[in-house]
């Protein structure tokens, strides 16, 4: 036998399973799995309690090993519940019989945070929720030894074990101590389904001058003449000794182990048990383990007689069995009485005496496929062969897989839920931080999006020519799409959807894109653009469209109405060259027969500002932009829209439309002749000389493929002095950079390439699974990020553009990075939290101009970025 002493041990949860998964059947050692308190197999509302200090400290919070969750750490019952005597408990509700074990508890921890537990608790259990029973060890004792710190899992082993229920752990305390708990249970399920036994009371034996006493010490039912409904030493799992007299037991009395009746008090000869079941079983055989010591008068029964009832009355058949008798050895033993697959809820069995005492330690029972005995503390020497009642048919071992299974599921769930939680969490943060530090954008966005809803609705179709009222800017912008059906991206795009707040989910490979994008727009100047960087590559990086449907106020007012230039007839435009190719079709060099009739006073006097016309008598060399003839409506509709924007701006340093072929289709637009291209190209052609650093001295054109650095400067002040033209009729151009400069005789320097603002107003390009091709190395941060384009976005774009001037266009920005590291760099422009990287100062540049004016140009608060007015009257001051 094996004495269960009470041991304190660390909880090892995993161990525990797996070793008891290890064994194929239940045995003393094994029937001690944790029942579901931290694993979660018990259901939070199988967890109640008398009372609880708090929600967060509710009884589902109770589970050992369970610190985390929306709770407090532990169940805590309510002090002033406490207070006023009644007893606290936590209970649990196994939802069926099981045979505990074993009981752990721990204090409430909390991460350090808690400081409650219980040092003394009891048990009291219940097999019914009707009958409940104060737990008592083998000597009496209610009161079981709990926790001594807040965080450590303490087991205590249950002698002797209990069938129950119900549980509930009771803290011990003096009313003022605030005590928190978790528990687990261990066991396994009850399979006999004895619900209780009811037996003569065990009489005492002098054996020598020896008190032995024969009662059933642990008997849980009521106490009367005869004890009822109750389960005690005859299925606490414990057989006794061959000597009667002795226990494995330290301390207890002799007879201890053995319920036993002497027949003086049994004029009939026979014991009478009556034991009852949770439900009708089939039953197969009785196990009544008995003492054999015939030397002391102590026999196995000589007869059993049992008797059956399924309903009320009792069947009038029993089932006899005469056991060999066994004058040989007088070792204790089973004893099985078959009990001929009977049904009942109820046996009632007559043990008739075989000598003067008859002593019996345990039964068990065997119904449907089950052997039953759960037996604690084997005895294997004296069990007869193929008699071991510990070897039983039990799904424990399933039990367990599943509830592994269960446990990793939870886990793993947990995990999740925790990761996604983390997720929303930092969006949430993100989005709070954002909104304080850029309250004024959200409204604006709110607003912008309430407009395009808006806009939606108050228009489906739209023409060339129509009317300049707000709605009609509505219409070009609506128009664009006319054919598309009204799927407007601008539903499905929004500028705080999760996508935008992940930058690198914005971001797409360019290869990529450019094949879908293929098929549906081949024009599209966003997918590679004609002046590309010193490498060739794409100046555009891939990203989803977002709210850059929200077309600047004089972007909408300027692309209204009927263009502001005349139609030219075509047949007067001669070809001379190529000069390029764009978005929407080839750029060439023609002669324009006639253009002076066509040309207002103020473009007449074009080549003074470094255009490529004369306001003489012969023809005039003009860039003219055809529309491909493959393009579609959307295209078409976005070339007339930017017709309509450069005929309305007049400005020495925008480049000027002079007029236009619109009647009839290719579509062209007649625009001045910048005979040095892109400035980018042509910055990549030269190289900085020696000249003087400041001033205007060094103005003028390079000489050669030297250029000074205040050539590059005055290159810069006309950029300027572009943007601050566009910035006055509130027009953001979005796509600000040296490639879509073009550059005039005597370097006069002229802003073109309006099609960003167009583009991305609508167009084949947004239905392109809402995703457009952005310009992110030239974007400020917030028009990554949040789609805000604006006069200080557009103010960021020149301190890069500045930049490339000063770099001569060597290398694009940010070359060493990714596309994917540029968004990055934007996202910590966004955290500023100092990671963020600056494109590095130029060789060429001043201190004061890289801090003073770059520098600013890419501050985080789009606020404190100067205006154009101030980079103008800057640049200015600086070159004079
Ligand atoms: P775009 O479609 O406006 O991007 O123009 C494509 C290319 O054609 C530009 O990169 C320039 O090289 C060239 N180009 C466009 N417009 C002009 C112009 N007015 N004068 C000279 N070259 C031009």
């Amino acid at each position: 036998m094996k004495v269960m002493g009470v041991v304190q041990i660390r909880h090892h949860f995993l161990l525990m399973l797996l070793s008891a998964v290890g064994r194929s059947q239940v045995n003393p050692e094994v029937c001690r799995y944790p029942l579901g308190m931290s694993g979660g197999q018990i259901l939070d509302e199988d967890i109640t309690a008398s009372s609880q200090w708090s929600e967060s400290t509710a009884p589902r919070f109770g589970r050992l090993d369970f610190d985390h969750g929306d709770g407090d750490g532990a169940w805590c019952p309510d002090v002033a519940a406490a207070a006023d005597g009644r007893r606290q408990y936590l209970q649990v509700d196994l939802r069926s019989l099981h045979f505990l074990t074993l009981v752990g508890t721990q204090g409430r921890h909390a991460d350090g945070m808690g400081n409650e537990f219980a040092q003394r608790y009891r048990i009291h259990y219940s097999r019914d929720d009707a009958h409940w029973v104060g737990w008592r060890d083998r000597k009496g004792q209610p009161v079981i030894e709990g926790n001594r710190n807040p965080y450590e899992a303490v087991l205590k082993d249950l002698e002797p074990p209990i069938i129950a229920r119900y549980v509930r752990f009771m803290p011990v305390t003096d009313h003022s101590m605030i005590v928190c708990m978790r528990v687990e249970l261990y066991g396994c399920q009850w399979l006999d389904g004895l619900m209780g036994y009811s037996a003569p009371e065990g009489h005492q034996m002098i054996y020598r001058g020896l008190d032995v006493f024969l009662n059933d010490s642990v008997y849980d039912g009521v106490a009367a003449d005869r004890p009822t409904k109750g389960l005690g030493l005859l299925t606490d799992g414990a057989w006794g000794l061959d000597d009667f007299l002795h226990s494995p037991i330290y301390g207890v009395w002799p007879g201890y182990d053995y319920v036993g009746w002497t027949n003086r008090s049994f004029p009939r000869g026979y014991v009478e048990i009556v034991f009852d079941f949770d439900h009708v079983r089939t039953f197969t055989s009785m196990k009544v383990h008995c003492s054999n010591m015939f030397s002391r008068g102590v026999r196995l029964f000589r007869q059993a007689s049992c008797f059956f009832r399924s309903e009320a009355e009792w069947e009038g058949d029993p089932v006899v069995f005469l056991p060999p008798a066994d004058r040989v050895s007088q070792g204790a033993r089973f004893v099985t009485v078959p009990l001929g697959e009977r049904t009942a809820s109820s046996i009632r069995c007559r043990l008739h005496f075989g000598d003067l005492w008859m002593l019996i330690s345990e039964v068990a029972f065997q119904s449907g496929s089950a052997v039953y005995n759960t037996s604690l503390r084997g005895h294997p020497t004296n069990a007869l062969p193929g008699e071991d009642p510990t070897h039983k048919v039990d799904d424990s071992n399933t039990r367990i897989l599943i509830g592994c299974l269960v446990a990793i599921i939870a886990i793993l769930s947990a995990i999740i839920v925790i990761i996604l939680w983390k997720q929303v969490w930092q969006k949430l943060l993100e989005k709070a931080s954002r909104r304080m530090l850029d309250d004024e954008l959200t409204a604006r966005l709110a607003v912008q999006t309430q407009a395009f809803s808006f806009l939606r609705s108050s228009s489906s179709s739209t023409t060339s020519t129509s009317s300049s009222s707000s709605s009609s800017e509505v219409e070009e912008g609506q128009g664009g799409g006319g054919d598309s059906g009204g799927s407007s991206t601008y539903e499905r795009i929004f500028p705080l959807s999760a996508d935008y707040q992940e930058p690198s989910r914005l971001i797409r490979k360019l290869p990529e894109f450019a094949q879908s994008a293929d098929d549906l727009v081949a024009s599209s100047r966003l997918l590679l653009q004609p002046a590309g960087g010193p490498d060739g590559g794409p100046h555009y990086a891939e990203a989803d469209i977002i709210s850059l449907l929200d077309g600047p106020p004089g972007a909408s007012s300027l692309a209204a109405g009927p263009p502001a230039v005349k139609e030219f007839p075509r047949d007067r435009l001669s070809f001379r060259e190529k000069l390029g190719e764009g978005q929407f079709g080839e750029v060439h060099l023609c002669e324009a027969e006639g253009m002076q009739d066509f040309l207002d006073e103020d473009a007449s006097e074009g080549r003074s500002h470094g255009g490529g016309w004369s306001h003489g008598g012969g023809p005039l060399l003009v860039a003219v932009k055809t529309l491909r003839e493959d393009a579609n409506k959307n295209a078409r509709n976005d070339f007339l829209k930017e017709i309509r924007i450069l005929s309305r701006l007049r400005d020495p340093n925008i480049v000027r439309l002079l007029a236009v072929c619109v009647d009839s289709d290719p579509l062209c637009m007649i625009t001045e002749y910048m005979e040095n291209g892109d400035l980018n190209q042509y910055l990549h052609t030269l190289q900085l000389g020696q000249g003087p650093s400041r001033g205007a001295e060094g103005q003028g054109e390079p000489l050669g493929s030297v250029v000074s650095y205040a050539q590059l400067m005055s290159m810069v002040l006309q950029v300027a002095a572009g943007m601050r033209y566009l910035s006055s009729l509130n027009f953001v151009h979005r796509d600000l950079a040296t490639r879509n400069c073009l550059v005039g005789a005597s370097c006069t320097i002229k802003i073109a390439d309006f099609g960003m603002s167009r583009n991305l107003y609508r167009g084949d390009y947004y239905r392109i699974q809402g995703r457009a091709v952005l310009p992110i190395r030239w974007m400020a941060w917030e028009s990554i990020l949040l789609g805000k384009f604006t006069a200080a976005s557009d103010v960021w774009a020149f301190g890069v553009t500045l930049w490339e001037v000063l770099t001569l266009c060597q290398q694009q920005p940010y070359g060493a990075l990714t596309d994917e590291q540029v968004i990055e760099n934007t996202g910590e422009f966004f955290r500023d939290q100092g990671k963020q990287v600056y494109l590095p100062k130029p060789a060429s540049c001043p201190d004061d101009v890289y801090t003073d004016l770059m520098l600013r140009c890419w501050r985080r608060n789009a606020n404190q970025r100067p205006g154009f007015q101030e980079i103008h009257r800057h640049l200015l001051d600086n070159a004079a």
